[in-house]
């Protein structure tokens, strides 16, 4: 079973969360981790995930536990 995580009050595995901050399918994601900073637009929990969204490219990307707000290291 893959971890999953609660994020707006759905669950979510680590390939559906990189699939929610990329806004389509990912190849490749890694573990859900608890990021190291609070949301700008709320103050609540951001969970971190690494995926690939192409074979030559690796993101972090950053999602709001309870609110609409992500971010990756591309922005
Ligand atoms: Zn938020």
């Amino acid at each position: 079973m893959p971890e999953t995580r609660v994020v707006q009050g759905r669950m979510v595995t680590a390939e559906s969360l990189a699939e929610l901050v990329e806004g389509e399918s990912v190849m490749e994601a890694e573990a859900i981790e608890d990021a190291d900073r609070t949301c700008p637009d709320c103050g609540g929990d951001v969970l971190e995930v690494g995926y690939m969204p192409s074979v030559t490219e690796f993101v972090t990307g950053w999602k709001c536990q309870d609110c609409d707000w992500k971010g990756t290291d591309r922005d």
